[in-house]
């Protein structure tokens, strides 16, 4: 456990990890009826069965689906299989979980491989991801050889026969020495920021890249300079996931009841692990400046803090930053608890993320397709998703944000207006279905058929 805790600041709801599933950290305890006990469960569940193309019609609308059904048509007798490191856990398996069944609905056939690895390979693949986002690291020999003896061990056990092979980022990506002799096009995705790389080990991995037919960035900042043509392909959430399907009011009103929120006031919340490049801290200000002015509440609910010291250390500076203020709620959540983030913006007045440095940042998205008016710094992928006072508001600073804060609780019909034309944004660009149309086409476009007439 992370973080100093009175008896009467636990909340029971299952054994987590380190004691508690859920810690909320309210300084002064709100009276008993405020804090009831939220059932998070103390091991992930089982993930729901993966919804089927005709469940997003509600959603989408029929012109749409039959676009994506259109487009499979002409790939149906080929045969693409996608390669990652991990298929539980993390970004991209929550994606490929989702995208892979979708393909298949589709009548393509799409076959889903995970490279295997010994504890040292991914260790040296770890120092490799955060090297690739500008980390310092003292790239040995050694490592060097612990990443190409479990590639070719990796390669050695493969098949590639398929007409398409996607291989997502680094820890895979020297399978493509397979690559001569095989039938297929190979394509590399690459979801990290690529734009400060270490010299060293980009040096070392672009050489894999540049034999790949096609790479995808997910933000043209976020790419290099490559002799292989690269396309654009946004991060996506799935609006029928347990983080981002409707909800019963009557859920709402538990969760509140669970969390002691006050849903007769205004509710300002970020979701964040509990990382200074989040700056809750900064968050506790804004809010703290903007209440001198109007009534709210502040909910900050993260997790990552009962696995990771500086997560723990980070928590502790925003329960020391909220200080005994009682309308801060600061919930340090287990990693299976997408339906009480699903709740917790639903039922925000507003949603911030007051990131320093953010990668394309998901939670905007997440909070922006459920129509919330979004305070966002203008940093990484978000001022992709914000388009500043049309789909949301861009700040540079804690007295912007706190300016924000008071201004949108006080003008709610620019807020409704913000939320709703965020959500279109985000129908537009940035769901899985539209990220299973770029796909599609670009296979169109890799092996160069022609949807069926
Ligand atoms: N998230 C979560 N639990 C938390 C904090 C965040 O499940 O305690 C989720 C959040 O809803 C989002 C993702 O983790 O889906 C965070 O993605 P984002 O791109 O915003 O930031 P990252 O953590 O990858 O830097």
């Amino acid at each position: 456990m992370s973080a100093p805790q009175r008896p009467e600041e636990k909340i029971e709801g299952g054994n987590g990890a380190h004691g508690e599933s859920v810690q909320a950290v309210n300084v002064t305890p709100p009276p008993v009826e405020r804090r009831r006990k939220p059932r998070i469960p103390d091991t992930p569940p089982a993930p729901p069965p993966p919804p089927s193309l005709d469940d997003y019609e509600p959603l989408l609308g029929k012109p749409e689906l039959d676009e994506l059904r259109f487009l499979a048509s002409g790939l149906r007798a080929r045969t693409l299989k996608m390669v990652n490191s991990t298929a539980v856990g993390g970004g991209v398996a929550e994606i490929l979980n989702r995208l892979i069944p979708l393909m298949s609905e589709l009548e393509v056939s799409t076959r889903w491989e995970v490279i295997t690895g010994g504890n040292d390979f991914f260790e040296v693949t770890k120092a490799f991801h955060n090297a690739l986002h500008g980390g310092e690291y003292d790239f040995t020999k050694e490592a060097r050889e612990i990443f190409l003896t479990y590639s070719e061990m990796n390669r050695r056990r493969m098949e590639f026969g398929e007409d398409l092979v996607v291989i997502h980022d680094p820890q895979p990506c020297a399978l493509v020495r397979s690559k001569t002799g095989t039938p297929g096009r190979w394509i590399w995705r690459c979801h990290i920021d690529l734009s400060h790389p270490h010299p060293g080990v980009w040096g070392f991995l672009r050489p894999f890249v540049e034999q790949y037919d096609a790479a995808i960035f997910s933000s043209p900042a976020f790419s290099r300079q490559l002799a292989v043509p690269q396309y654009l392909f946004y991060p996506c959430i799935d609006p029928l996931s347990e983080k981002n399907k409707e909800l019963d009011e009557s859920y709402l009103q538990k969760i509140c009841d669970d969390f002691g929120i006050d849903r007769s006031r205004p509710v300002v919340t970020q979701v964040s692990r509990f990382d200074r490049l989040k700056d809750p801290v900064g968050v506790v200000q804004a809010f703290k400046l903007a209440r001198k002015y109007v009534d709210c509440q502040l909910v900050l609910a993260g997790g990552g803090a009962s696995d990771d010291p500086e997560g723990a250390a980070v928590l502790q500076e925003v329960v020391e930053a909220a200080g005994d203020d009682p309308d801060i709620i600061i919930l340090n959540l287990p990693p299976w608890s997408a339906l009480e983030i699903n709740a917790l913006q639903r039922i925000s007045t507003i949603v911030i993320q007051k990131s320093l440095r953010e990668g394309f940042g998901l939670t905007v998205t997440e909070a922006l397709w459920k129509g919330k008016p979004v305070i966002a710094s203008a940093v990484g992928g978000i001022p992709t998703q914000i388009i500043h006072k049309l789909t949301g508001v861009l700040v540079h600073s804690i007295e912007g944000c706190a300016y924000h804060i008071r201004y949108l609780l006080t003008h709610p019909e620019l807020a409704r207006r913000l939320g709703q034309d965020g959500r279109e944004h985000v129908r537009e660009n940035f769901l899985i279905t539209t990220n299973l149309r770029r796909w599609l086409v670009l296979f169109q476009v890799m092996l160069q058929v022609a949807p069926e007439k």
